[in-house]
């Protein structure tokens, strides 16, 4: 197969055998015209397939590698297929960091008694092991993690999962195909917030899953269609459109997202920077066999605390103060009051998601910019720090 950057820079061409379009058509349409009865041209009604939406799945699941993939309306959705797929009293084993709206999701399921749950801290894989039931299905993993980069030891918690025959699910939002190898690590599902990095431009909320085996892959296709948790052709366009230009978003993302921790690391206003790509980062090693590239997402508590988080939010003008991540745009935001706000409050302390801290999502733009921005913004809360972040800046550019 062609190199990624090729596959992706290339993919969708070829879909429109009336006009040779290179741009695939969108197919938005919800029915199609049987040949005869019984007879179809592949497709009968969207929810069940759909071919701008298998052209997204078939370029997912070659980038990732497995045996297919399933385009979901969000990236909960995508959540939510795998989690339908669990025969009733199910055990889940879950990072205690995970995403807000996964713990929502499955905290509620708990409570409605169709699954039970443990969340854990599998950065040492050993917690797998107690938290480990005759009746544990699924581990849920993420990692890096959001918003404070812990990293699991894929491959270490895989021979767990493996030899108590419990699939093992990574949302490898954070990341992304490129990045992160995850089925090559033992991974058995890989889920996606296309939301995030892999469209990229802020314009679609949607999600993947990505199957090891086709058995795997059967059971996600059938629970997608029967509870309609697919993705419409337009958002699957405008995803397939967003990953053409994944490889070198990435770069800048990446590039940027360094120079950013290393300029925060040595900012007098700030206590501690979480980027896996910085040498002090606990992960940093895991990172350097388990990865390709360090991502674009960091977060860093202020030496002020809490109360001077505000101010810094206010402050900034390139760094939009908004929730998500993954897009061109940087952003800079809350967790405890934003992004993790749908997390009980108890297993926000449990994952260390303090009032103190900010997390910023690093997009394209140029560097200076950036840097110039948040130099201005913690000099905001910090007066006295102005003159050595100025210094700081001038070095880094
Ligand atoms: C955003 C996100 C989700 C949820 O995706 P939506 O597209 O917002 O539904 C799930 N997991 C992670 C890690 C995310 O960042």
């Amino acid at each position: 197969m062609a190199h990624p950057a090729t596959l992706l820079a290339l993919s969708g061409q070829g879909l429109d055998g009336t006009f040779n379009s290179i741009v695939p058509p969108i197919y938005q349409s919800s029915i199609f015209r049987f040949e005869d009865v019984g007879v179809t041209k592949g497709y009968d009604y969207t929810r069940s397939g759909n071919p701008t939406r298998d052209t997204l799945e078939t370029l997912l699941g070659d980038l990732e590698g497995g045996a297919g993939a399933v385009a979901t309306t969000s990236g909960m959705a995508a959540v939510s297929t795998v989690l339908a797929t669990l025969d009733a009293d199910a055990h889940v084993i879950c990072s205690h960091d995970c995403y807000g709206g996964t713990e929502r999701l499955l905290v509620t399921l708990a409570a409605q008694g169709k699954l039970s749950v443990s969340f854990v801290d599998l950065t040492d894989a050993s917690a797998f092991a107690e938290a480990l039931r005759p009746n544990t299905r699924l581990a849920w993993v993420e990692t890096p993690s959001n918003p404070l980069l812990r990293l699991v030891d894929l491959n270490a918690l895989s021979v767990l999962t493996r030899a108590a025959g419990v699939t093992l699910a990574v949302d490898n939002t954070l990341l992304s195909p490129l990045q992160q190898r995850s089925f090559d690590l033992g991974a058995d599902l890989v889920v996606y917030s296309t939301t995030k990095y892999l469209n990229g431009h802020s314009d679609v909320v949607g999600g993947a899953i990505i199957a090891r085996t086709e058995a795997l892959l059967e059971s996600i296709r059938f629970t997608a269609n029967a509870f309609g948790t697919i993705a419409q052709p337009f958002d699957c366009w405008l995803v397939l459109r967003g990953l053409k230009t994944l490889p070198v978003r990435l770069q800048q993302h990446e590039a940027n997202a360094l120079a950013v921790a290393r300029f925060l690391a040595g900012h007098p206003a700030v206590a501690e920077v979480y980027y896996p790509g910085l040498e002090t980062h606990p992960g940093h090693e895991l990172a350097l066999r388990q990865q390709r590239g360090f991502g674009g997402l960091l977060s860093f508590r202020l030496r002020a605390g809490a109360e001077a988080v505000p101010d810094v939010l206010r402050a900034t003008t390139v760094f939009t103060l908004a929730e998500s991540l993954g897009g061109v745009e940087s952003l800079i935001e809350q967790p405890a009051t934003m992004s993790h706000a749908s997390m009980r409050p108890e297993q926000r302390a449990e994952a260390g998601i303090t009032d103190d801290l900010i997390r910023v999502s690093i997009g394209i733009e140029h560097i200076g910019d950036l840097l110039g921005d948040l130099a201005q913004a913690l000099a905001h809360a910090l007066p006295e720090a102005a003159t050595a972040t100025e210094d700081a800046v001038l070095t880094l550019t």
